[in-house]
């Protein structure tokens, strides 16, 4: 039995939602620069910019793009070097990568205009169920369900879902859910904001504010805190990587990356033999499911750089390469010494 099927709302409640979640958000809803300028391009920047990254990091980093890429030409044209620097320290730059074959495939294909319709957004570089649906909805105003984390917890909690959310029942019966919420004919625009926003400001993880939720009477659950379910995580590998800061003549070594996830961006070369002296920088950061530990040494410079590596003058370093998170830490860091 589909756990949620008892509780999904007739259509006459879902009609009675929808006016109560666009009431709420008329008034509660946050001015967003994607929300000000809902171009179809724009809202496909601030969709790839904001799967996994938070909405207060992303605006700054939205605006210097469309100033750079104001069109989806200007990006499709852009060298992949100038796309990976306006991504740097968002993270995550497949989805620079993505976004950038996104833009090519729309103009060759598509006349330089976003389809609507998610069945053909879904297959652009990048783009999976939510994004489609998302652009759907907030670039055309389709009724076109969307399910991301904060539209998961909301409608985990109404119809108070007993099984995980990344599992792919449970998230079969969040799509249902959503879908069974949607607008007939347009409005999806509205409405997916509205649910969006109602799990960021008011069903948040912690502490959800139920006394205020516009959609308190329709919710089934008693204990939201409990919820979502989420299944158990594989424990974290530790793994160890010691880099190389090595200066000669006022430049810095670097080593260019290759492969699916870090191709074209820069990092400190790998250290070639353990010194007896403490590492100049430390940190720890996560990588799928690992968590790596990037110590940098001080090392005496080499006879020549690899075809892979690069000197870049000290002062120009940080606008000069696309670098990746960490290593830019690592970076800012020891120049600041
Ligand atoms: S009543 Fe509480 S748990 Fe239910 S949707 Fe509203 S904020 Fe979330």
């Amino acid at each position: 039995m589909n756990p949620v099927s008892d509780v999904l709302p007739s259509n006459s409640e879902a009609q009675v939602i929808r006016a109560k979640l666009h009431a709420w958000f008329l008034s509660h809803g946050r001015d967003l620069p994607w929300r000000r300028l809902p171009s179809p391009y724009a809202v496909l920047v601030s969709e790839f910019m904001l799967q996994q990254t938070q909405v207060a990091t992303v605006i700054p980093y939205f605006e210097r793009w469309m100033l750079r890429f104001p069109t989806v030409e200007a990006l499709a044209n852009a060298a992949e070097s100038d796309v990976l620097q306006h991504w740097q320290g968002l993270g995550y730059y497949s989805r620079a990568r993505n976004l950038h074959a996104a833009a090519k495939v729309v103009v060759a294909q598509f006349g330089a205009e976003l389809p609507s319709d998610p069945a053909l957004l879904i297959k652009l570089p990048g783009v999976g169920a939510y994004t489609a649906g998302a652009i759907a909805s907030f670039a055309f105003d389709r009724p076109a369900a969307a399910v991301d984390a904060n539209i998961a917890r909301v409608l985990a909690r109404l119809g108070d879902l007993r099984l995980a959310v990344d599992s792919t029942a449970g998230a079969a019966a969040l799509w249902e859910h959503a879908r069974g919420l949607l607008p007939e004919v347009s409005g999806g625009r509205e409405h997916t904001s509205a649910l969006m926003e109602l799990g960021a400001l008011v069903c948040t993880s912690k502490r959800p504010q139920c006394l205020v939720c516009p959609i308190h009477e329709h919710c089934h659950t008693r204990e939201p805190e409990t919820l979502p379910f989420k299944a158990p995580r594989k424990g974290s590998v530790r793994l160890d990587e010691d880099a190389a800061w090595i200066v000669k003549n006022g430049a810095l070594l670097l080593e260019q990356q290759t492969g699916r996830r870090a191709g074209g961006l820069w990092k400190l070369p790998p250290l070639q033999t353990r010194p007896d002296t403490e590492p100049v920088f430390q940190t720890v950061y996560p990588f799928t499911h690992h968590r790596i530990t990037l110590r940098v040494f001080e090392e005496n410079p080499i006879g020549s750089a690899a075809p892979n590596q690069r000197w870049f003058p000290l002062p120009e370093v940080l606008e000069g390469a696309a670098l990746t998170a960490p290593h830019r830490r690592a970076l800012e860091s020891l120049l600041a010494r």
